[in-house]
């Protein structure tokens, strides 16, 4: 370490990434240039916010649906006491914008598996998973591997933590992770009922803000190698180790009956197509291109109606199982629990067919599936980009609002 002698300091203006330049195989160029969705912005995700802004990412985006909670503050460096009540998004978008003005922030404030369009997904260079449960790291590597984006995750557990780094299909991925006990964790949830799944997620993990820092910074590590094309955490992990240092990296193996690694289906960019748009007209376009159309795959599950078991009474919802609120579960007759009956699929002679894809309650700037037969296309609906781009953005003058 060489210190710069006194003359030499008042000459030399130091521009904020200088001492990056210094390492011999940094392109900050890069950094400016990338474009990183952070999902989850807890206790990890206000750590590798704050790593990627001190940085210098050029795009960020950041979802989550919370609001911040006075138990948030002591773990999240980017909140502070008057911030409680607020979206943990926003908020954290703007103490970015602080540390890194120049910074392009977008927020999605919602539920990852409900309302993230995969549109962000395919924005991103790469995904950073700050996630604390089975079933949105099992979407996020569903919608990694669908548009063929890397991801880093990250998990906290008390003193212990762990990051891995997946790039499917080529490298091993989350779900080829996941041991019996983890699937019958998963399963267990999937068979409860739909208010039984919302009390079954509403506890909380035990974390600190240590282990937090340690795991979030090697997550925004991660990020840096990987857009230097330097070797990265790829199928394999890094278990931390609080207690004894006894850390050590991992390498994962393909699971054998692991979905994740054919070849993906193509996905075509539609700018002529947004989430407004009726399916049938996009249902044209497909089956002009598949020679023929079976049917239209949506990313996710969507509720198409509840029926009370009790009075038979049935209401037709249309919106992402996982954006039910627990009010809309219970029948208004009776307070009995609503059975609910999901459509992930639309056929060429279903009267669905004359909905868009926001009528059926898919998110903006989401990505369709058309299969005809073996052959799939996977169908960006990008005329839903630019607007997105526009009304997702945080700037740093509406600091006041
Ligand atoms: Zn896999
Ligand atoms: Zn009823």
């Amino acid at each position: 370490m060489t210190e710069p002698t006194p003359g030499q300091s008042m000459v030399l203006k130091e521009d904020r990434f200088t001492r990056h330049q210094s390492i011999k195989w940094w392109d900050q160029q890069k950094l400016a240039n990338a474009r990183v969705l952070v999902i989850g912005a807890g206790a990890l995700g206000n750590e590798v916010i704050k790593n990627l802004a001190l940085l210098g990412i050029g795009h960020l985006a950041i979802a989550d649906m919370d609001k911040i909670e006075a138990s948030n503050l002591s773990r999240s460096v980017l909140f502070r006491e008057s911030d409680e009540g607020h979206p943990k998004t926003r908020t954290a978008a703007m103490a970015a914008l602080e540390l890194y003005p120049t910074l392009d922030v977008h927020v999605i404030e919602g539920n990852v598996l409900a309302d993230l369009g995969l549109g962000w997904f395919r924005w991103a260079n790469v995904v950073v998973g700050a996630l604390d449960n089975r079933e949105a790291r099992l979407y996020v590597n569903q919608s990694c591997v669908q548009t063929q984006r890397p991801w880093v995750d990250g998990g906290l557990d008390v003193l212990n933590g762990i990051v891995r780094g997946f790039d499917a299909p080529r490298t091993p991925c989350y779900e080829c992770t996941m041991g019996n006990a983890d699937w019958q964790l998963v399963n267990q949830r999937r068979s409860c009922s739909l208010l039984a799944r919302q009390a079954f997620d509403a506890g909380g993990v035990p974390t600190t803000i240590t282990t937090a820092s340690v795991i979030g910074a090697m997550q925004a590590q991660e990020v840096v190698k990987r857009l230097h094309n330097l070797e990265c955490l790829d199928g394999g992990g890094f278990v931390y180790e609080g207690l004894r240092h006894t850390s050590y990296p991992i390498q994962y193996t393909h699971g054998k009956n692991c979905p994740w690694h054919e070849q993906p289906v193509a996905i075509e960019v539609m700018e002529q197509f947004n989430s407004d748009t009726p399916l049938h007209t996009i249902s044209q376009w497909a089956s002009q291109k598949l020679g023929g159309l079976d049917a239209i795959d949506f990313s996710r599950e969507l509720v198409h109606t509840l029926t009370c078991p009790n009075c038979k009474n049935t209401r037709t919802m249309f919106i992402p199982v996982d954006r039910l609120k627990p009010s809309e579960l219970v029948c208004e007759n009776c307070q009995q629990e609503c059975i609910p009956a999901f459509v992930h699929s639309v056929e060429l002679n279903s009267e669905l067919m004359q909905m868009s894809a926001s009528q059926l309650g898919l998110p903006a700037w989401d990505v369709l599936w058309a299969r005809n037969g073996m052959n799939g296309i996977g169908i960006e609906l990008a005329g839903d980009l630019e607007t997105q781009l526009k009304t997702s953005r945080v700037h740093a003058v509406n600091r006041e609002d």
